[in-house]
């Protein structure tokens, strides 16, 4: 009997983690750069508080959620996103009664029930980032450029930065009666999504993937016009600030977030060839959600992105980082040579040198080809004859080239070649 892993799943295999690896790398460095402080929310936390953050008419909290009863009865759910915990963990640790500004960034798997398709699985892995405490356009600036410079840093091609606003509780009424408006005769061709939708949050039809809804979008006003004069203020305030940081952008009106929490600013960093610009990642301003889960009326603005796409994406472009390679590669030929080769692993690795070691009885030209398969950098060959000389022969497996190197000198002389390297 064999498993396999459960639908909607996958490993990622040692082939593909260095790239994930960089991806996350790349995201640290960046983060570090804006002054961001990582923190770690538990996987699970109450059902409650993400019917409460995410929005009762999502997707998500309809049909997505992996919720179960723990012992005792309690109704907990496997965090199908990363806000709503970072948020409770924010007002739970008091940070907001500290520090005026808290500019925190997360990573971690995520779960969410939904059918699995290419490049989609009901575990994967976001890396994002939520700043608590300034309401200023500023912040959504600074915001939306590091989430640039961290996929340019990540070298991802063709960046684009898509910008527009949502609007207010006061204004967004006026947002969605212009779309119902203008969507209204055509309501009975839209999807039955969009058909639910429409109703409670007519917005969600301007991001509906079926190409027929879009098709009764063409025409639509520039809904700018409905902001109030806060928003208005708002949004404009962001493209200059935008400006001042040199970075380019485009406001696209079309663009909202499929959460329901946004206020005033969203936006999406898309990249791709010509002809198939793919969103990397989504954020935007969320002025309630702090005080919808119970804190103080505090603003908030963040984004987060999948692993999964923006990886597929750097695969995409041809990119590729090497794993991690053994050094050296000790081939020990008999029993005595084996307890030398053993001690001297051991040096090596204790003087910094990734070292690997190949003790299985056979002949020479087999664990050769180990070696050269595993891209050895050298291989250190000790044979019986070898060892009477207490020396063994390393060859550099780059050039062909072998010299006599005396068992005590090894690690001293490979560790320091090693440092030369990097
Ligand atoms: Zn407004
Ligand atoms: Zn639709």
């Amino acid at each position: 009997m064999t498993y396999t892993a459960p639908r909607g799943t996958r490993d990622i295999l040692p082939e593909e983690t260095p790239l994930w690896q960089f991806v996350e790398q790349k995201a640290r460095e960046v983060f570090q750069l804006y002054n961001f402080h990582e923190i770690r929310t538990p996987i699970f936390e109450h059902t409650e508080l993400f019917q409460r953050g995410i929005g009762a008419d999502t997707d998500i909290i309809a049909k997505e959620m992996y919720t179960f009863q723990d012992r005792k009865g309690r109704s907990l759910t496997l965090r199908p996103e990363g806000t709503a915990a970072v948020v409770r963990a924010y007002l739970e640790s008091n940070r907001h009664k500290q520090e005026p500004l808290s500019k925190l960034w997360y990573q971690g798997a995520m779960f969410r029930y939904e059918r699995p398709q290419a490049g989609r699985y009901r575990q994967f892995y976001q890396i994002g980032c939520e700043v608590f405490g300034r309401g200023g356009a500023y912040q959504d600036a600074e915001v939306i450029a590091t989430a640039q410079q961290l996929f340019a840093a990540a070298g991802l091609q063709n960046l684009e930065v898509q910008v527009n606003s949502v609007g207010c509780p006061v204004c967004r009424p006026r947002l969605k009666e212009k779309i119902q408006s203008f969507l209204g005769a055509n309501l009975a061709q839209l999807c039955g999504d969009c058909r639910t939708r429409f109703g409670s949050n007519p917005l969600r039809v301007l991001d509906c993937k079926n190409p027929r809804c879009n098709e009764f979008l063409v025409g639509l006003p520039d809904l700018t016009d409905a902001l109030c004069a806060d928003c208005r203020t708002h949004f404009q305030s962001v493209h200059d600030y935008l400006d001042a940081l040199q970075l380019k952008f485009q406001v696209n009106p079309r663009l909202v977030r499929g959460l329901d929490y946004y206020t005033k600013t969203v936006f999406e960093v898309l990249s791709g060839q010509l002809g198939a610009q793919n969103a990397v990642c989504g954020g935007g301003r969320y002025d309630n959600l702090v005080e919808e889960l119970g804190g103080p009326a505090l603003p908030a603005v963040g984004f987060a992105f999948g692993l999964e796409r923006a990886v597929m994406l750097l695969q995409g472009q041809g990119a590729a980082v090497p794993g991690t390679l053994p050094y050296i590669f000790l081939l020990p030929l008999g029993a005595q040579a084996d307890a030398q080769a053993v001690l001297l692993t051991a040096q090596l690795r204790r003087a910094g040198v990734p070292t690997e070691i190949d003790l299985a009885d056979r002949g020479l030209a087999a664990k050769l080809k180990t070696a050269s398969k595993l891209q050895a950098r050298y291989v250190y060959i000790i044979g019986d004859n070898e060892l009477h000389e207490k020396c063994g022969q390393l060859k550099d497996m780059r050039s062909g080239g072998q010299e006599k190197i005396g068992l005590a000198e090894l690690a001293e002389i490979v560790a320091a070649k090693h440092r030369e390297k990097n």
